[in-house]
């Protein structure tokens, strides 16, 4: 149990600032727990579970003991760099209860890769990420009976690390605080329904040499004016264009699948030039895409159907195009969230609507059998490759 002295461990004078150590993570236990709601009542991140991870940074000491603790408030100077200046990034990761009662993380070590690379983008101090997957681990482990027992359902898991310099001047924090905090979570759409989408260039999400490609909190607050616009307007997500290009829909990644000469299918995605922000899913569903007919076959497609991944630019005139001449089979979009979702009608100012066809259910052929093959790994009813993580 305790052991936090503050004072980093093994780590003589001349060794400079503490890294992070999940050894030395202390456990302070709530003096009572919070009922958790029946799995139908949950709406995506409107509650906590009874407990929070965190570790706080000096350029002195480094990184403190960290603690897992009772859920509660931040205290941050309002000179907080996080509040000035938006050095502040995120992660978002899901733990699923398994029928075997294991609880399993889907490839959490692309989620500590990229918050690195988001945490570099902004100049925050050095985190050691294979000690954040350990207090992860643990931190889930402990907060296994919020887990909800119903497929479809999981534990979202939102890791942060936030700039805590306290002061004015325009430049990098030195100070940092990391924490982790969970929510239980049903479908991300609680009535599985296609999505419309909105084709939007006048305001763009992400440019060349700019932040979109990185999971940093900046990047969200420009987009929720246009959003609001667009659900006003009767869509659920907005379809994000740079020029004539597409980049991601809302924040979940962009897929096509377009009919070839040949009779295969091309699933087409945007490359991750730095516009796109690379994500988990997304990566695994090229990679799954790629393995159909061989390695894998995927629920409700023929094995001998042969799937093409494509990561190139797709503009929204080739999508008018294709679905003019009917070789436009199917969008759907992706994110840990949502899993995947099927789009049923893309709208822009001005222009005809692309209407996709209607397939039976809410899911498009690829987009069903994707989400069947993800799920299914990340709930330990399939394995794949070293995909699915259990926490011990
Ligand atoms: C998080 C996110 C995604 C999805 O990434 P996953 O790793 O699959 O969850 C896609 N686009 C944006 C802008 C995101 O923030």
């Amino acid at each position: 149990m305790a052991n936090g002295s503050g004072t980093p461990q093994g780590n003589g004078h001349a060794a400079g600032p503490a890294p992070l150590d999940a050894s030395r993570t202390t456990v302070t236990l709530a003096a009572s727990l919070k009922p958790v709601p029946p799995a139908e009542e949950l709406v995506f991140g409107k509650i906590a579970t009874d407990h929070m991870a965190i570790a706080h940074y000096d350029p002195v000491n480094g990184w403190s003991a960290p603690e897992i603790k009772p859920y509660g408030p931040l205290m941050l100077d309002p000179l907080s760099s996080c509040l000035q200046y938006s050095t502040s990034l995120f992660e978002g990761m899901k733990a699923y209860l398994g029928a075997d009662d294991k609880v399993r993380l889907f490839r959490p070590e692309m989620n500590m890769a990229r918050m690195d690379r988001s945490r570099e983008r902004i100049a925050l101090p050095p985190v050691d990420f294979n000690e954040v997957l350990k207090i992860i681990k643990r931190f889930v482990k402990l907060e296994e009976r919020w887990i909800p027992r119903v497929q479809g359902h999981s534990l979202y898991i939102r890791p942060t690390l936030i700039g805590t310099r306290a002061s004015l001047g325009v430049g990098a924090s030195d100070h940092a605080t990391l924490y982790v905090i969970c929510s239980p979570t049903g479908p991300y759409f609680r009535v599985a329904r296609p999505l419309s989408l909105k084709a939007v260039g006048d305001y763009v999400r992400s440019w060349p040499g700019g932040t979109g490609g990185y999971k940093l909190s900046l990047n969200y607050a420009p987009t929720f004016h246009p959003q609001t616009v667009a659900n006003k307007e009767g869509y659920d997500q907005i379809l994000w264009l740079l020029g004539d290009k597409i980049t991601e829909a809302g924040a979940m990644n962009f897929f096509a699948v377009l009919m070839r000469d040949d009779g295969d299918w091309d699933v087409v995605t945007p490359s991750v030039d730095g516009t796109i922000l690379p994500g988990v899913t997304r990566h695994s569903c090229l990679e799954l895409t790629g393995a159909h007919g061989s390695e894998i076959s995927l629920y409700g497609l023929p094995s001998n159907l042969k799937l093409h991944p494509q990561e190139r630019d797709i503009t929204f005139t080739e999508l008018e195009e294709a679905s003019a001449s009917g070789k436009l089979l199917e969008v759907f979009v992706v994110g840990t969230a949502v899993v995947v979702a099927s789009v049923e009608k893309i709208g822009a100012d001005g222009k005809k609507d692309i209407v996709l066809q209607r397939y039976e259910g809410s899911f498009g052929p690829v987009a069903r059998g994707l989400y069947e093959k993800i799920t299914g790994i990340q709930e330990g009813r399939e394995q794949f490759r070293d995909w699915s993580v259990v926490c011990e």
